[in-house]
């Protein structure tokens, strides 16, 4: 959860700064790292005093790295040294505990963006402090972040993958595993069956869990499946699904690297394949 630093512990406060300017990080020019430091090192925050907060685990204690945040909204930091780095070209490259500090610091910063307001009476809402959540103080209607499970799935017929290019990495050239949002009321497995033929028109079975991630951007968990092909020829829906085909394990397109979930599935299913 994220705890406001006071006044006073301001000045001994040292650590990493997650400081984030419309959708993008600030980071000091030519240096795609987080700045460190104290609060006084990092010249652009002068006007935020008031709006530093820390990044507790989800125990409410201190990260073995202490980190700090600060969100200047849609301002953009002051001065020649810094500048804007994309929060996914980041998160791409960091490692997977930064990877996951920074985006459940931006699903934090994006819940408090969104819900300055009541949902319910339209007054506006306060940060409750013991919990992650906004309360009205009028209706007392509270609000918690938002989290949209997703399922993923890589799809086999025992000796190849199925994989698609997407309308959006049609540029990139890469290929991936099927995704979808789960609506309300389907379970997992109803979202699964019916993702996979809405996208590319194939029936599936024997579907097996792999694991879940969360991926900011701006509040997915995505839950991992592996299913088997049950019949059906492949037909990419239109708008969506830019190509979709059946790839041998050792002649497969570019695709997602290990850190997403899409690229250990991939690899998981490989090793399924030829394990057998
Ligand atoms: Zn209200």
């Amino acid at each position: 959860m994220l705890k406001p630093v006071s006044q006073q512990s301001l000045d001994t406060a040292r650590g990493q700064w997650l400081i984030f300017s419309r959708d993008k990080l600030v980071v000091r020019q030519n240096q795609r790292q987080l700045p460190q430091g104290g609060f006084d090192d990092i010249d652009c925050l002068r006007a935020y005093h008031a709006d530093v907060y820390e990044l507790k685990d989800l125990q409410g204690d201190s990260l073995p790295q202490s980190t700090f945040i600060v969100d200047m909204g849609a301002e953009e930091p002051e001065g020649e040294h810094w500048e804007l780095a994309s929060l996914r070209h980041m998160l791409m490259q960091a490692p997977d505990t930064a990877f996951a500090v920074a985006g459940r610091a931006w699903q934090y910063v994006h819940f408090f963006r969104t819900h300055r307001y009541c949902g319910q009476c339209g007054d506006r809402t306060q940060r409750v402090d013991w919990e992650m959540a906004v309360q009205c103080q009028r209706c007392q209607h509270r609000s918690y972040p938002r989290v949209s499970p997703c399922i993923i799935v890589a799809v086999h017929d025992g000796e190849r993958l199925l994989l698609a290019r997407g309308v959006r990495h049609r540029e990139l050239n890469m290929y991936s595993t099927l995704a979808g949002f789960v609506e309300s009321g389907e379970s997992l497995e109803q979202a699964v069956h019916r993702e996979i033929f809405e996208e590319v028109g194939v029936s599936v079975t024997d579907l097996e869990y792999f694991g879940s991630q969360p991926w900011p951007f701006p509040h997915s968990l995505m839950v991992g499946y592996i299913a088997r092909y049950a019949g059906g020829d492949i037909v990419p829906e239109e708008g969506e699904i830019d190509d979709a085909q059946w790839f041998w394990p050792d002649a497969l397109p570019k695709t997602p690297p290990t850190l997403s979930i899409a690229g250990q599935l991939i690899a998981a299913t490989v090793k399924k394949i030829q394990g057998k």
